[in-house]
Parts: C-alpha cells; structure tokens; sequence
C-alpha cells in the first residue's frame, strides 16, 4: 500500500527517514510479530531472479520475507511461467527485519506482504541488476480514475490476478478499484476468487499479495477476513462515488497525532546484532 499522505499525517514519515539502516536480518528462529505496524526476525531474502520472476528497481526496494512466503511468491513465479505470462516483475517486499520502509507503504512491515507489478504483455529477459533499475510500468488505470485503460488491459492481467489469489498462504490482493471492477465486469465461469481481490487506493500497476500468519506465530495477527461474497457492489461503487465528492473546506492546521507505537518486542529484534 503507498499512503504517502496518511503517512505524513501520522507523522511516521519523519521516523522513517531517522530509523538506522539495517541490512541484515535479525537472527534466530522465525518470529513475525504484529497486526499492521511489526516486525519479523529470521526472514529471508527473495533471490533476484528465479523462475518466472526477477526482482526490479532494486536501489529502491526490499525483497525479505517470511520463508513461507518467499516459497508462495516463488510458486507465483512457476505457475505464471507455466501459464506463458512473462517473467513477473517483483517490487517491494520487507526490510530484513520488517518495519517502516520508505517508499511511503503503511504495511509490508511483517514480512508478510509483496508487491507484483502488473506487467504482463511483453516477454521479459532476465536483465543485469543495473538495468533494472528504472523499470517503471505504466498505469492501467484511466487518468479519471473511473475505469481500465483499454489498449493496456489483457486476458494476462486476469490470469496473474487469479494466478495470485490461489497461493496457498494468501490473505487478500489488494488493486485499483477500477481494476477490481474490471474483474467484477468481465470474468465469466470462475469466480470464486473475485473476493480476495480487495480495491484499494492507487495500486494502478502493480497489485499487493497480503499473506496470512504462517502456522506457529503467535505473536503475528490476521486482519479480518475479506467479505465472502464477489464484492462488486455497493462497496466497490463507493470507491467512484468518492470521484464525485466536491473537497471540503480544508481543516485549521493542528498538531499531528503521535504516531502509533509498533509493538514493543520489535525494539529488540530492531537492536539485535
Ligand atoms: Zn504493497
């Protein structure tokens, strides 16, 4: 998720750019603490290529995760390559021990959350690291915001989505409204996977996989489960009736609330050798 304003609200972008860099991960078993704000110890790094997928815009993004996770996102890589979808392109991930990351994500702080570039229709050959660099996709979402770009949206994109909402650890997948109301249009025989597929805010070239709590942490809490149903009601029509809304009158500065605490077993991984 990237919720740049939400985050300056908070105030969290500020402890952001104070946060030590820490590079390696916190060491000893696996432990993914948190709800939201958290941290992981033990996680592992994605490699940069692997079948079907190659991590990209590496100087500006993270590839740690949680190792069940890293083995669903690897499986994402097989089965796409195995459906004849072009290698995926892999941005951001988790720091190597969780928490706040730049780049203006609210989440991705657990080891738990991925980042897949909506890339689909060009082949794409495995590229040295430097050139990478500046792989920007383009949106797939019209400048108004209210539905798909129509000479970019493929079958592919269909198949990645649905290709996503069937790993074994996933939790939801989070897109462009307009994206899921793409789905909500025009997919026909399956849909049993429509309601993984959450709208969210931007996320108009790449999608987010959330991941549940792999088995034995008790320390990492699952938000609640996404709406049973296909969802592609008045939910989603809310997401375009915002579109509508005129601004309001802005709000008298005031002090920022202090940001919220992550929890406090974070502080020792975070400081750990
Ligand atoms: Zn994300």
């Amino acid at each position: 998720m990237r919720q740049w304003r939400g985050l300056a609200a908070l105030g969290l972008l500020a402890q952001v750019a104070a946060a030590p860099v820490v590079t390696t991960p916190a060491p000893g078993p696996v432990r993914v603490i948190g709800s939201g704000l958290g941290c992981i110890a033990g996680a592992v790094r994605l490699p940069d290529a692997a079948p079907g997928l190659q991590t990209v815009r590496l100087g500006k993004s993270t590839f740690w995760g949680h190792p069940e996770v890293l083995a669903n996102i690897l499986l994402l890589g097989q089965r796409a390559k195995a459906a004849g979808l072009p290698d995926l392109y892999m941005g951001d991930l988790s720091g190597p021990r969780g928490g706040p990351i730049p780049g203006g994500h609210a989440s991705h702080q657990r080891g738990l959350d991925a980042d897949v570039y909506l890339d689909v229709v060009a082949p794409h050959p495995v590229l040295p690291l430097a050139q990478r660099e500046n792989i920007e996709p383009p949106s797939l979402v019209r400048r108004d915001g209210r539905g798909i770009e129509p000479t970019r949206w493929r079958p592919e994109h269909v198949v990645l989505l649905k290709l996503a909402t069937q790993l074994p650890l996933v939790d939801r997948v989070l897109v462009n409204a307009a994206i899921k109301k793409q789905l909500c249009d025009t997919v026909t025989g399956d849909r049993s996977w429509l309601h993984l597929v959450r709208p969210w805010y931007g996320h108009a070239s790449h999608m987010h996989i959330s991941f549940r709590c792999p088995a034995g942490q008790p320390e990492c809490k699952n938000l609640p489960p996404p709406p049973a149903d296909e969802d592609c009601g008045a939910n989603l029509q809310w997401w375009f009736t915002r579109l509508d809304a005129k601004p309001g009158p802005t709000k008298p500065e005031s002090k920022p609330p202090p940001p919220p605490k992550p929890p406090a077993a974070c502080a020792a991984i975070m400081a750990a050798p």
